[in-house]
């Protein structure tokens, strides 16, 4: 069995089991009581606020813990906007190919009244950082744009974006979610307000995440209720899941070059591998892309049924977010990037881990070979294109 669905969800560390069922019996208290077992589940809490901040630059009250990425996105754009409001500034610009909690959050807000720009995605799912300042304006409250994207992978010039919001003075959120414990991410360095996290993308657990924003922006509460987290988020922390995940963020900081080194050579293998399969491309630029990340389309098959027939031979993968997997719209990444329908509907997301083989990176290349093929053998729209009824696009 080959798990190389990593962008989906990954598998906790044994550091992270180890501290979550450790802390389940150990600190078990309430962190906002006073006696003793609440002073000890709050120094957990605390000591995890710090080693998180420490990894990405900040300051431990810069820190909200949430219950994952979608909330911590919520309430990143929901505040900017607030803010912006407030203003009289209610123009946001985000981009075509961010995950639905950032675009549905926007579209909620399009209906409130603000106006929302989607700047376009490149070919090679890059945004060009002149394009994001030539579309800020004077009523612009917020960018919004992601570190790195869910399903082609590639890595927006983030600290660049970041300087021209900081010179404009528009507040600037990244969704950080998948680049968090892959690649280096320096709020300082990479002039970013407000960041999103979730805990289950760097091996921590799921349902939990966290909201970095910059000392003196006024976050606005999503939840309702006590005074937690600096009457941010109301509701009793998740101690031992908050504490698992800082212990994953650490450890993740700690190997992040060797795991990246490995992980990028085992990702241009896979890449080498199937762009011998014809009618083939890769998705995304091969070199601003998460180490981790492969993303093809397969002109003339399903990607369904590739998933499907590829499962029976004990390989893991996607279509692209596992939020789209089940409905029969094609990506709306891969149609901002702009491959058709067709294309769009034949992808392959391989989000591989940092103990990945080379042996496995093999069995994977040529697992996809006979799939395709197999595929293609039924396909009336690869007849089609073989008896020259249709034109190839890749
Ligand atoms: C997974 C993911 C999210 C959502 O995080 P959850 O913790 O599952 O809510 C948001 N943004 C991106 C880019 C993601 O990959």
């Amino acid at each position: 069995m080959i798990y190389a669905d990593n962008a989906a969800t990954t598998k906790m560390s044994e550091a992270a089991i180890d501290t979550m069922i450790s802390l389940l019996g150990e600190a078990w208290g309430n962190p906002s009581s006073l006696y003793m077992h609440g002073q000890k589940a709050k120094e957990v809490l605390e000591k995890a606020r710090e080693d998180v901040a420490a990894v990405i630059g900040a300051e431990p009250r810069e820190i909200t813990f949430t219950s994952g990425g979608s909330e911590a996105d919520n309430q990143a754009i929901r505040s900017a906007a607030e803010l912006g409001r407030k203003k009289g500034k209610m123009h946001i610009i985000s981009t075509a190919f961010e995950h639905h909690a950032v675009l549905h959050t926007l579209e909620k807000l399009k209906s409130e009244g603000f106006e929302i720009t989607l700047l376009d995605v490149h070919e090679n799912g890059l945004i060009i950082p002149a394009e994001v300042e030539a579309a800020i304006r004077e009523d612009t409250c917020l960018v919004t744009i992601m570190y790195a994207n869910n399903e082609i992978g590639t890595i927006q010039p983030i600290r660049e974006i970041g300087a021209i919001c900081r010179a404009k003075g528009v507040l600037f959120h990244t969704d950080a979610v998948q680049a968090m414990g892959h690649i280096p991410v320096n709020v300082a360095e990479d002039n970013i307000d407000l960041l999103s996290a979730s805990g289950h993308k760097f091996h921590g657990p799921k349902g939990v995440g966290f909201l970095y924003a910059k000392k003196g922006i006024r976050l606005s509460n999503l939840i309702e209720g006590g005074a937690q987290e600096r009457g941010k988020r109301a509701g009793t922390e998740n101690v031992p899941g908050i504490a698992a995940m800082a212990e994953a963020l650490k450890e993740a900081a700690a190997h992040m070059e060797e795991n990246a080194a490995h992980q990028k050579a085992m990702r241009d293998r896979l890449i080498e591998g199937l762009k011998q399969i014809p009618h083939s491309a890769l998705n995304g630029d091969a070199v601003r892309r998460l180490p981790g990340n492969v993303n093809f389309c397969f002109e003339g098959i399903e990607g369904e049924s590739l998933l499907l027939l590829l499962d029976d031979k004990g390989i893991q993968a996607s279509s692209g977010s596992a939020c789209t997997s089940g409905s029969l719209d094609p990506s709306h990444v891969l149609l901002a990037i702009g491959r058709v329908h067709d294309v769009a509907h034949g992808s392959l997301r391989l989000s591989i881990g940092e103990d990945i083989t080379e042996a496995e990176v093999d069995e994977i290349i040529s697992s996809v070979k006979e799939v395709v093929e197999y595929l293609r053998g039924f396909s009336p729209i690869w007849r089609d294109l073989m008896e020259g009824k249709k034109e190839f696009i890749l």
